[in-house]
């Protein structure tokens, strides 16, 4: 099963995600890691003292399977607080092993052989594998640098939607361009889900990471979209806190019974005292994480500039993500006969100037025409102290006599 969906290498070994292999480059290399995205900050201490308080509280068995009440009723309000969706806590949330779990949930519940599931590319490493896992046929839309950014085509989507799509799983705030789809973006999803009455599943992992006054727009919230749409988001990213693994997934009753069916054999419930600490950070006030939502973003967004500086200042051509933590570059300018492509340099750099970033390619389809457009580019993160994120800098500014 793991062989025939390409999770194996030639030797029957898991295959190492591109990050792991990068990870272990730059510890090798003692190179600043600006490849896998990953917070070197926790997330804030009173969050982390909620869970504390929890497990000393005697919140340490089964969670109930759909999560606790609590999660699901802070859920339920972030949702109807932040984009006006209104949902039923008892039937229309469910806690998950981080988005991750949602993901593998819903492809496993919704999609089987002889089904297509539509996402964009370059996609998320993950959904490709669940795609696989669930025996599905991955279909896959174009996101390519023109005008400045990595837009979605439309005339492309409405080429791969057809009657054979049972899913279209959308990501944005996108990881790695860190596009965030606009609305006429969001609604060309939507009539392309309606047309052939496919059910839309959004990973909105980055939802808060959003910056100069860009703004997330879940597509469940789109005219006619709610009774079709499984939103799928997790607190790993919000708050800094990404070994927690305490993830949601909102939508219709009936879908997220198909979900619980799948999920209830996956990992059953994990994560009791972490579910009953970010019932306590989705809250509003002075007695919830709004305060800190927004000093992340205000950091991540300072950084974003550092490093988009940086990175020009070294020479490459970047695109100005709107969300996520990444930067995408385009490093042509410093390829050659012995690095001739993104993949090449993100594993010549660490050792050559002690410096890590991910190939894009690593994103795509291998041979797909939207890995040939991308062959050159490689992701940056900038979700790493300042002083990494300088030494870096420094360092990038030395590869044109690298
Ligand atoms: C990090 C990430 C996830 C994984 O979220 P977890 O809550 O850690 O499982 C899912 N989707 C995208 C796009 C991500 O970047």
């Amino acid at each position: 099963m793991a062989a025939a969906c390409g999770l194996l290498d030639g030797a029957g070994n898991p295959k190492p995600t591109i990050f792991t292999e990068m990870s272990a480059l730059a510890a090798q290399t003692n190179s600043a890691n600006l490849g896998q995205g990953f917070p070197d900050e926790d997330g804030p201490e009173w969050i982390r003292e909620a869970a504390i308080e929890a497990i000393r509280a005697g919140v340490n068995q089964y969670a109930p399977g759909r999560g606790s009440l609590d999660l699901r009723q802070a859920i339920a309000a972030h949702q109807a607080r932040h984009y006006g969706l209104t949902l039923d806590p008892e039937s229309e949330v469910l806690v998950t092993t981080g988005a991750t779990e949602a993901i593998a949930a819903a492809l496993l519940a919704l999609a089987g052989p002889g089904d297509e599931v539509v996402t964009l590319e370059p996609f998320y490493d993950s959904h490709a594998a669940c795609i696989a896992m669930a025996g599905a046929t991955h279909v896959t839309v174009p996101l390519v640098p023109h005008g400045g950014g990595f837009r979605l085509d439309a005339d492309a989507l409405r080429q791969a939607v057809g009657p054979r799509t049972r899913v279209i799983l959308v990501n944005t705030p996108h990881n790695p361009t860190g596009t965030v789809l606009n609305l006429a973006e969001l609604e060309a999803v939507a009539a392309a889900a309606r047309a052939v009455d496919a059910i839309v599943v959004t990973d909105e992992v980055y939802e808060h990471l959003v910056f100069d006054g860009a703004r997330h727009v879940p597509i469940a919230s789109l005219p006619g979209m709610r009774e079709r749409t499984l939103t799928i988001s997790s607190s790993g990213k919000t708050f800094s806190l990404t070994g927690w693994k305490i993830g949601w997934v909102a939508g219709p009753a009936p879908l997220i019974d198909a979900l619980l069916a799948v999920k209830q054999f996956l990992t059953f419930t994990s994560g009791a005292p972490f579910q009953r600490a970010i019932a306590r950070a989705l809250g509003t006030g002075k007695a919830g994480g709004d305060a800190d939502i927004n000093a992340l973003r205000d950091t991540l967004s300072y950084r974003r500039g550092l490093l988009m500086d940086g990175l020009a200042a070294a020479g490459f051509k970047t695109v100005r993500p709107d969300g996520t933590y990444f930067v995408c570059a385009d490093a042509s300018p410093f390829l050659s006969a012995e690095v001739a492509d993104g993949a090449a340099f993100a594993r010549w750099l660490p050792g050559a100037i002690g410096v890590a970033c991910v190939p894009l390619s690593a994103f795509c389809r291998a041979g797909s025409p939207t890995a040939h457009a991308l062959a050159n580019w490689v992701r940056f993160t900038f979700v790493k102290r300042e002083d990494t994120l300088r030494t870096a800098i420094d360092r990038l500014a030395g590869l044109n006599g690298a």
